[in-house]
């Protein structure tokens, strides 16, 4: 028999991502439409461990759903990783009379959610929210639509400049583990060469497209390189173009933070909204211990301990797209 839920802690977890607002409103609505309680809890696993918790009502989450960060905070706790941190936060749960949480973050606060639930009997939902779209299960993460986005808006006006100067620009754009935002918004603004973690930069090719381009008198280029890109990134990949090809002009600009924050898009707000309300639903129906994806459009169900990095494989296929519309 699956336990029944009555009153739901809400949190966000780990790297915060636009679009985590529109969940925790969506949370905090099913939640209440159903009869529940609901609470939110401050800056993910921190406030569980501290104590940080308050009753949450329809008002709490009004005129939210367009605004980027999170209005319940998040963190990285490193007191939830050990066994006292996770006993402390289960008595301030208790407290509460909390039974089951939805917890909207990425892979590592689904490894946490698993490790608590699984020792305090705890029904956990997970909801992927993160920038860098890179969780196994799921086509998208709450976040990314937005961050690439972002990044396009600022690489247009990038482009604008370099084409006035005749300069190659160099620019990094979030992703340590993927690529995806890289891939994405370079397409989307013409990049001529994208670095991403998942493949090996091979700098030669990239110096000899560079000089056949130079020869062919095309001086604008827009390299788009992934933060954990492994020559090094930007800064490392702008140096030794610098020294083999003294005369190009180049310039580096690393997009950073920005990409994190600002209004969700339509499609974040969208399927936050869905995943949100989907979670309130598991808990119900006695669905637990699983986060919520979407694949061709429709909610999938997998379990919290299959929440993996996803290792993307790029195929050949898109650096040939990117090769090939670039010239
Ligand atoms: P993300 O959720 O964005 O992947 P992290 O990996 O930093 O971010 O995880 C967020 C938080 O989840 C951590 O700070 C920690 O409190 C908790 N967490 C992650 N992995 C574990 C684990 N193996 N055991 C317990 N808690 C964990």
């Amino acid at each position: 028999m699956a336990k029944t839920v009555t009153k739901i802690g809400v949190l966000t977890s780990g790297g915060d991502a636009p679009g985590m607002n529109a969940a925790i409103r969506a949370v905090v609505r099913t939640g209440i439409y159903y009869g529940l309680d609901v609470y939110g809890i401050i800056r993910g696993y921190s406030g569980m461990v501290e104590g940080d918790i308050i009753r949450m009502h329809g008002k709490s989450v009004a005129n939210i759903i367009q605004r980027g960060g999170t209005i319940l905070k998040t963190s990285r706790c490193l007191d939830f990783y050990k066994k006292e941190g996770r006993e402390k936060a289960y008595q301030h749960l208790k407290k509460h009379g909390i039974d089951s949480l939805v917890i909207i973050g990425g892979d590592g606060s689904f490894r946490g959610a698993q490790i608590f639930s699984n020792e305090f009997d705890i029904p956990c939902i997970g909801l992927p929210g993160t920038i860098d779209k890179d969780i196994a299960g799921t086509d998208f993460t709450i976040g990314f639509d937005t961050a690439v986005n972002t990044a396009v808006e600022a690489i247009d006006k990038i482009r604008d400049t370099m084409d006035a100067h005749d300069r190659l620009f160099i620019i990094e754009v979030m992703g340590r583990d993927s690529g995806y935002i890289a891939l994405h918004s370079g397409i989307s603004t013409g990049a001529e060469n994208i670095l991403i973690p998942e493949r090996r930069t091979d700098i030669e090719a990239v110096i000899v497209a560079l000089t056949e381009k130079e020869r062919r008198q095309k001086l604008v280029n827009l390299i788009v390189v992934a933060e954990g890109e492994g020559f090094g990134g930007a800064d490392e990949v702008a140096k030794i173009i610098k020294e083999r090809m003294p005369s190009q002009e180049v310039r580096v600009c690393i997009l950073g933070h920005i990409q994190r924050g600002g209004a969700p898009s339509c499609f974040d707000r969208v399927i936050a909204s869905r995943m949100g309300f989907a979670a309130v639903e598991c808990l119900i129906e006695g669905r637990h211990n699983i986060f919520i994806g979407i694949i061709n459009n429709r909610l999938h169900y997998i379990p919290l301990n299959e929440a993996v990095k996803k290792k993307q494989r790029i195929s050949d296929d898109w650096m040939k797209i990117v090769r090939i519309l670039s010239t």
